[in-house]
């Protein structure tokens, strides 16, 4: 057995070197691409007529960390909304930028609302769904126009359940005359990058800077995901959006999206994710905030909540002390993060083990900022608190998890709290 020839490196490549694109909402601006941090967005699921709704739902995403929100404009009176939804944050303290989706009328609803035009800080293009024929190039350019006139930037977002069927007719008949023809999937994935680049070049030359236009090729299944992306990659310096779309349910939704958009942003590719999930009937939209978050933190690319460690559990375990307490922490935590996060910088980099032995507690809890082993079966009934690798107090009795928050919430205090906060 020897040493390699140099040291075992973790993390990932170097990020992919794209142009930089600032979105912006007044004074507040956030960068994609460029070397910037990778971002979380979401998607709202609200009639976005519903002013109040809608400006609620936004509120409730940003407040769980979406740092862009998107929301459909399909219809003159979702148009007429968004000015209004906008005004409504605003008055709410709410600086997320908007994105608007827009199919089929975006070039109408862009140009008859003036003030959705302006409200909005990014645009959304599905260009297999801007028109067909000769419409389509004059719908595009509209849409460009408009966003020209209003400096603002826009995503060309291709979806493969609304590809553009010209462009993959012509991809087709390229493709027939190849010596040796490529398979049907291979087809799919050229049009889908083809779609992408070719819409950015075009907007390029109706006059929209090459730092304003962001892509996206979004498909449903994992192994398409990667290969479209890597491919898109390669061929430009746009900034990119990943998305699995229609990922789905529960952990479904959540495993095929984890694996797809790790594998990538391991590779450096991607500036902005979003996970599509769909929810729960009457579920919480911000589901897919917290998975975003997770990924990109569990993969030590961000930082965003103080994390919590805990033991899966198992034989060694009789009951359900050590889950109550890891979940009850973790809600904690991330529930106090919107306003810890003014007041205790850095706190989003802290680690929390709740264990439920002595066989790994110890252990883990020593390499967390705070670590609480639990007593398993036959062990004497008392929690060990480790703080900063050193044992330090040992907890009994049926409030243990009040007291470790306590202690928890010290320890942010004394190690985090240097910010003075204007009564
Ligand atoms: S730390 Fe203890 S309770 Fe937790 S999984 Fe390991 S052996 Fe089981």
């Amino acid at each position: 057995m020897s040493f390699p020839s140099s040291p075992i490196a973790s993390g990932p490549v170097s990020r992919r070197t794209s142009r930089r694109v600032t979105i912006a909402h007044g004074a507040h601006e956030v960068f994609v691409g460029g070397g910037a941090p990778v971002l979380v967005q979401s998607m709202t699921n609200t009639d976005t007529a519903d002013a109040i709704g809608t400006a609620i739902q936004i509120k409730e995403l940003a407040r769980a960390g979406s740092e862009i929100v998107r929301l459909t404009v399909d219809t003159p009176a979702a148009a007429a909304s968004v000015a209004a939804i906008r005004e409504q944050l605003d008055r709410m303290g709410v600086d997320v930028p908007l994105v608007g989706d827009f199919h089929y009328n975006g070039h109408t609803l862009l140009t008859d609302y003036p003030d959705c035009a302006q409200a909005l800080s990014k645009y959304r293009i599905n260009p297999g769904n801007v028109g067909k024929g000769a419409k389509r190039d004059t719908q595009f350019a509209k849409m460009i126009d408009v966003a020209c006139r209003y400096d603002k930037p826009v995503r060309i977002g291709v979806n493969w359940g609304s590809l553009d069927q010209d462009l993959l007719a012509r991809i087709m008949d390229e493709n027939a005359v190849r010596a040796e023809p490529w398979p049907a999937q291979a087809v799919m994935y050229e049009a889908l990058v083809t779609s992408a680049i070719e819409n950015a070049q075009r907007a390029e030359e109706l006059g929209l800077a090459g730092d304003k236009i962001i892509l996206s090729c979004k498909v449903s299944g994992v192994q398409d995901l990667i290969a479209v992306y890597r491919e898109l990659a390669r061929r430009c310096d746009y900034p990119l959006h990943l998305g699995l779309t229609e990922a789905g349910m529960g952990s479904k939704g959540i495993v095929a999206s984890t694996a797809a958009l790790s594998i990538l942003l391991q590779e450096g590719i991607g500036d902005t994710i979003r996970i599509s999930l769909t929810p729960e009937p009457g579920g919480d939209r911000t589901k897919e905030v917290v998975v975003g978050q997770e990924i990109l933190q569990t993969m030590g690319l961000r930082k965003f909540t103080p994390m919590v460690i805990a033991c899966p559990g198992c034989g060694r375990t009789t009951s359900t002390v050590f889950q109550d307490l890891a979940d009850k922490i973790q809600t904690y935590l991330r529930d106090q993060m919107p306003s810890w996060k003014a007041v205790y910088p850095g706190v989003e980099g802290m680690n929390v083990a709740v264990m439920g032995c002595i066989v790994n507690g110890p252990g883990e809890s020593k390499h967390a900022n705070i670590g609480i082993s639990l007593p398993g079966t036959g062990e004497s009934p008392a929690a060990p608190v480790f703080i900063d690798g050193e044992k330090k107090m040992t907890l009994r009795g049926e409030y243990i998890a009040e007291e470790f928050r306590a202690i928890v919430l010290d320890y942010v205090k004394t190690h985090y709290g240097n910010v003075v906060v204007a009564q």
